[in-house]
């Protein structure tokens, strides 16, 4: 297909060689045969020192034959990315229960924890805007579950909705713990063991949550947990309705250190931290998306 891309002679001055009139029609013709059907059996000829120099073809017709050359690795995905708790907290609305998978209910959201000097919600929208970036880079669709950081809700069920309705490829729920255990740190990963999805699914989300760890440890310096998970920092629940009213979206909710911990909370403030962790996400909803 390259050798097609680049082959095409003009005949000016050359119509009394039969020999070379054929070969020019035959890669004429091949390239038609290639932009039709995908391909051509007889490779074009490389010019002769004789001939003309080839002339390139346009920088669309290129493109034409080559569409993956330009194609991002996410186009054509949709993840959702939900940043954690909200802006507000209003007890009225807060406390009203809403369904939260395995036939129980829930209050509609918490108001999340806080570090000194950061809340959690404010962290998650930090850290949810900067992998968006990320995820659109590479061509994905990103859907936000809630549009600032100012307002009130969703309840964790219209987290799951958005990505349900919009039948994402992958949902990432972004927290931070707070965890007053001494030298408790770290970050872990939660996943659901009663997703309406079903076990399948349940998989799928637990190979993602694995990835993920992989690239934490490969692009941030924030360890696993020392307090959940046993070493390694994955958190299976049933609890969570983000991630159990999911039905055909992969999905993990990320505590991503101990807001309570002040090594933690240092990296969680840092700029350069946030954009190491929305490259090891993004690099692991690729790796997932892609495989
Ligand atoms: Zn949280």
């Amino acid at each position: 297909m390259t050798a097609v891309a680049t082959s095409v002679v003009a005949p000016r001055g050359r119509s009394r060689d039969p020999r070379g009139a054929g070969r020019r029609w035959r890669t004429a013709l091949c390239l038609v045969a290639a932009l039709a059907v995908g391909g051509c059996g007889v490779p074009a000829s490389p010019p002769s020192a004789a001939e003309p120099v080839a002339q390139p073809v346009s920088a669309s017709l290129t493109a034409a034959v080559r569409p993956s050359a330009t194609t991002k690795p996410l186009t054509g995905r949709t993840i959702v990315v939900d940043p954690g708790h909200n802006g507000k907290y209003r007890k009225s609305f807060n406390t009203k229960k809403v369904p939260a998978g395995n036939g129980r209910k829930k209050a509609c959201n918490s108001s999340g924890t806080a570090g000194k000097g950061l809340s959690e919600h404010a962290y998650n929208w930090a850290q949810a805007k900067l992998l968006k970036k990320e995820l659109e880079k590479r061509g994905a669709t990103v859907l936000l579950t809630r549009t600032n950081d100012s307002g009130l809700g969703p309840c964790v069920d219209k987290r799951a909705k958005v990505a349900n309705d919009a039948r994402a490829d992958l949902l990432i729920s972004i927290h931070a713990d707070g965890n007053y255990a001494k030298k408790a740190r770290g970050f872990h990963i939660i996943v659901s063991k009663t997703m309406a999805g079903g076990s399948e699914l349940e998989k799928k989300s637990k190979q993602l949550a694995k990835l993920v760890r992989a690239e934490l440890k490969e692009h941030t310096s924030m360890p696993r947990s020392t307090y959940i998970g046993r070493g390694t920092a994955l958190s299976p629940r049933s609890d969570i309705a983000t991630l159990n009213l999911l039905k055909r979206t992969p999905g993990i909710m990320m505590e991503m250190g101990n807001m309570r911990n002040s090594k933690d909370l240092k990296l969680m403030k840092s700029k350069a931290f946030r954009k190491q962790v929305a490259v090891a996400l993004a690099d692991a909803a690729e790796q997932t998306l892609t495989s």
